[in-house]
């Protein structure tokens, strides 16, 4: 597994990051996204560190917390030394009733983040992300308050996920401006049947040197393959539950393009398209989601394949251009 610097931080990460949505989930939308109890994720993560992965990422609101304890406690069992991982989470959804249970107003950020280190029982987050823009709070308070935790010691860099282009450019003007603590990277959607970040995301981050950190790049497991021809695999998560939303119409020839590539380098379609991501340039590090051993160490493998550029164009043309 190789590294990448996170944007233009000195912060190391391997170039797949594991993603703990699936853990902690009971019933309803978590349920949905994935049930997996301490066992499955000792053995996961324990799977993830020996592909050398260093990347973990959770958020306070999956699973409500559990997600947190769970990965917490995996690094615990595995006897992982702290300075060789980088745990990064998130903040901003609504965690319980009342208005100041959510958003990045000051006040749920700085007791977020101390409920966070309780939960993954560390006495510092490594990457702290606003988890979705917060309309109702002023962007000074968000960053000002990151920047109090920057300088306490509780958290290490900042980051923001799912934000426009113009609240980003308009954050690191403010950082700039203030001298706070800056933004190293930004969590967004990005796959082959989802470029719509090349539109406008790109450009700004690797013209401000922020690192991209894509999530679901397999489109929850779409471009595995397995739905092709209108398949419903039992249990899968995109039979249940549309998430990312995907043009399934538009999707199936990239699909057959996918599988094309893939046997001719005598790989799977999920490791080609986790290897195109790999390709672009602004792309610090992929986020991997996987229920199974089986799908980490298939998907792991991904930062094998070595595609050339009649396979870039193959993919580029089949897929949905923004
Ligand atoms: P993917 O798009 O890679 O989907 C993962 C799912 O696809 C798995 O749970 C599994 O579900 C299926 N799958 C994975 N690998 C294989 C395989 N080799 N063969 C067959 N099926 C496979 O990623 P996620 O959507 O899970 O997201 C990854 C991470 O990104 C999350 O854990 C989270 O950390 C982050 N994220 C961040 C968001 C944000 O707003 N910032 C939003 C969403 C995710 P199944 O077996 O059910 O098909």
């Amino acid at each position: 597994m190789r590294l990448r610097k996170l944007g233009s931080s000195g912060l190391f990460v391997s170039e797949l990051c594991f993603g703990a949505m699936t853990f902690g989930g009971s019933d309803g939308l978590w349920g949905q996204v994935g049930k997996l109890g301490q066992d499955d994720a000792d053995t996961l993560i324990g799977a993830a560190l020996d592909a050398g992965v260093n990347l973990f990422d959770t958020a306070n609101i999956y699973a409500h917390g559990r997600s947190e304890e769970i990965l917490g406690r995996s690094l615990k069992n595995l006897g992982v030394a702290r300075d060789d991982v980088v745990v990064a989470t998130k903040v901003a959804s609504s965690m319980g009733d009342g208005p100041n249970r959510g958003g990045a107003s000051r006040l749920h950020i700085l007791s977020e983040c101390r409920a966070s280190l309780r939960r993954l029982g560390l006495d510092h987050i490594d990457l702290y992300q606003i988890h979705a823009f917060d309309p109702a709070t002023p962007m000074e308070e968000t960053l000002e308050a990151l920047d109090t935790l920057v300088r306490a010691g509780d958290v290490r860099y900042i980051g923001l996920s799912n934000w426009a282009a113009w609240q980003i450019m308009k954050a690191i003007g403010i950082t700039r401006a203030r001298n706070l603590a800056p933004i190293t990277s930004l969590q967004a959607y990005y796959t082959l049947v989802g470029r719509d970040v090349e539109r406008e995301i790109v450009p700004l981050l690797a013209s401000e040197q922020v690192g991209l950190m894509v999530w679901s790049p397999l489109a929850g497991g779409y471009l595995t393959g397995k739905y092709a021809d209108g398949g419903h695999p039992e249990g899968a998560r995109q039979t249940e539950l549309d998430f990312p939303p995907i043009d399934r119409v538009r999707g199936e020839p990239l699909i057959r393009v996918l599988k094309d590539v893939a046997c001719k380098h005598d790989r799977s379609s999920a490791q080609v398209a986790i290897a195109w991501l790999l390709k672009q340039p602004v792309v610090s590090t992929v986020i991997i989601g996987a229920k199974r051993v089986e799908q980490l160490r298939e998907n792991v493998q991904a930062t094998e394949v070595q595609l050339d550029p009649d396979d870039m164009a193959r993919l580029d043309s089949a897929s949905h251009l923004p």
